[in-house]
């Protein structure tokens, strides 16, 4: 993935994709000190930017640094980048992270060091296909108590239990796994939210110790929007059988039904293909500008 051509901002100016490196003694690599975001162009127009730049700089506050620009520039050259590279349908992912000047574990005054990359990412929007529903398997690795870790942050360090859950999984040939949270409720997938359906109405894991993914949060909107009762609480793995529906949210996933976790299995109903639909139309520029 670093072999591409195009450009990425890094630190104020546009390198060749190939050229943007870091110091391999950089804090950000040995200790973790890296925030990102992920956010998605749809039609050239970028979905939440605001809320996603927002949230990049809460993640840095809560790992204790400041991003040396100002949100207002990272939104600038998020849109910059996307018609200097001309992409319209993209993935856009800036990180911040602590450089290399100084070694150990306390790098207070070491560079913060910012990177924005974009690329390509189409929008499939063929339901046909999603609606076959992904399998997921419980993680053997729990979501932290928010008291061990700065938990609602987007930060390097927190993937760490999602890249080992997923890895796991997808040796058994699952296609993700679904993280319990450290006192055993069900939290989410490795990178996204998880929804569950019963009788009409929406259940899904208060987020207390993980994401309130940008995606959530517009899903519950959507729901609330067609008079769908969302209820948020703590949900025990137990009940999975009891819920007919369950899909996911995130920017990457969009809404995509799951179609079973471990031995309970699911079948993508009424409700998940109209927020299925009603997020297609929320994230497409025409369609939102026809409302
Ligand atoms: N949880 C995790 C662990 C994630 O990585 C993501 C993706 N950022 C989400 C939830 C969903 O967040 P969003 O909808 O803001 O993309």
């Amino acid at each position: 993935f670093d072999q591409r051509e195009g450009h990425i901002w890094y630190n104020g100016e546009y390198v060749d994709w190939k050229d943007a490196k870091l110091h391999v003694l950089s804090h950000g690599l040995h200790y973790a000190s890296s925030v990102f975001e992920g956010v998605r162009a749809y039609g050239g127009k970028i979905f939440k930017l605001e809320e996603h730049t927002e949230r990049l700089y809460k993640s840095a506050e809560l790992l204790g640094f400041e991003i040396p620009y100002s949100q207002q520039e990272l939104n600038r050259i998020q849109i910059e980048i996307l018609e200097k590279e001309g992409l319209t349908d993209a993935y856009l992912r800036p990180v911040a992270w602590r450089g290399s000047e100084m070694m150990g574990i306390s790098a207070q005054e070491n560079k913060i060091n910012v990177a924005i990359a974009a690329w390509e990412w189409p929008s499939y929007f063929s339901p046909e296909d999603r609606l076959k529903g992904l399998r997921l398997k419980t993680a053997e690795w729990r979501r932290p108590d928010p008291r061990t870790i700065p938990c609602v942050a987007k930060a390097a360090g927190l993937y760490m239990i999602c890249t080992l859950s997923k890895h796991k999984v997808e040796k058994e040939g699952y296609q993700d796994a679904m993280m319990l949270d450290f006192e055993g409720y069900v939290a989410e997938a490795t990178g996204a939210n998880i929804f569950f359906i019963k009788d009409g109405a929406i259940h899904t894991p208060t987020p207390d110790c993980f994401l309130n993914g940008i995606t959530r949060q517009t899903v519950v909107d959507l729901a609330k929007r067609r008079g769908i009762k969302v209820i948020e609480r703590k949900i025990r793995p137990e009940e999975l059988g009891d819920f007919e529906e369950c899909f996911l949210t995130g920017t990457a996933v969009e809404v995509t039904p799951v179609s079973a976790i471990d031995n309970y299995s699911f079948t993508p109903g009424t409700i998940t293909k109209t927020l299925m639909d009603d997020y297609t139309a929320e994230v497409t520029p025409t369609a939102a500008a026809a409302e």
